[in-house]
């Protein structure tokens, strides 16, 4: 990695460090999604950064994917995952925490849980483990705590404009024997109460381009000009763009979904709908150390 690369990464990393600390600070039982997502994108912009991609704000069963339309009336409350991705010239830092809005704080082991497996995989890294070995970490940790880690879920490489970049981090044994090479990873263990498998539900409001071909709605044309430019492949909200064009984006958003023009992001649902904790750091793989930017060592 180029030393501009690695100042890319770290800016990310700090911008989204402070993020963290904004949506814990901003977030209150039974304060509307919207106004979170709103608040926290703008707050991104501010900092001089763009999203990587639309915050995720997933309530209990829904462990990853999920973001307020303009209209939603969600409000926040149970457990909460904020998953955060910031980008500087498309180097990504993605990071995500878990909040607990129940007033008697059920979730606090189930998330203690998630964080504990991150903190040890992390750690393990300075052994230069296999990935099966940090899988084994992940799943050791959680279970030991009388949960179970989401096995269809998984930590990645990431690469510019690329949040999955090829390489998957288990987040149990899964006796891939191959080790980490240098570049840029996410760790991101799930703990849930239920069975630990998810499966692809309704739409989470959250799209990308994967094909930036002609369309014929001047509503889609604009979108996809304002997407292409603002974002490039990285995924963008329905909700945003409901903002900016009004209440003609939800349909166009639906035709170029129908011409395979995007990709539509669905949410993910534990199968025996129990709720799922998640935290996730990103790091620098260097030659003989590492560096995580989304949290101070
Ligand atoms: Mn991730
Ligand atoms: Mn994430």
């Amino acid at each position: 990695m180029n030393p501009k690369e690695l100042q890319d990464y770290k800016q990310a990393g700090g911008i989204a460090q402070h993020i963290r600390k904004y949506a814990r600070e901003l977030i209150k039982p039974d304060m509307p999604l919207v106004e979170i997502a709103k608040k926290i994108q703008q707050e991104i912009e501010k900092q001089g950064a763009i999203e990587a991609f639309p915050v995720n704000l997933s309530i209990d069963d829904i462990a990853a994917h999920y973001h307020p339309t303009i209209d939603d009336t969600t409000k926040a409350t149970g457990l909460l995952k904020v998953d955060i991705g910031i980008q500087i010239n498309g180097f990504i830092a993605d990071t995500a925490l878990s909040i607990d809005l129940t007033s008697d704080n059920q979730h606090k082991e189930l998330i203690q849980a998630s964080e504990q497996a991150l903190t040890n995989a992390l750690k393990q890294l300075d052994q230069n483990p296999t990935l099966s070995e940090i899988g084994k970490t992940i799943q050791q940790t959680i279970e030991q705590k009388g949960f179970s880690p989401i096995i269809n879920l998984s930590g990645h490489s990431l690469a510019q404009y690329t949040i999955h970049a090829g390489i998957t981090i288990p987040n149990y044994e899964n006796h891939n024997e191959n080790k980490l090479e240098p570049g840029a990873y996410a760790i991101e263990p799930f703990a849930t109460t239920g069975e630990g498998k998810i499966y692809e539900g309704p739409s989470g409001n959250i799209f990308a381009i994967t094909d930036h071909k002609n369309t014929r709605s001047p509503t889609a044309r604009k979108i996809l000009d304002y997407v292409a430019e603002k974002y490039e492949a990285l995924p963008f909200s329905l909700r945003e763009m409901q903002e900016k064009f009004g209440p003609m984006a939800r349909l166009a958003i639906r035709e170029m979904e129908n011409q395979g023009i995007l990709h539509n992001f669905n949410q993910l649902i534990e199968k025996s709908h129990k709720p799922v904790s998640q935290a996730e750091h990103t790091f620098i793989k260097m030659k003989d150390n590492k560096i995580i930017i989304t949290t101070k060592e």
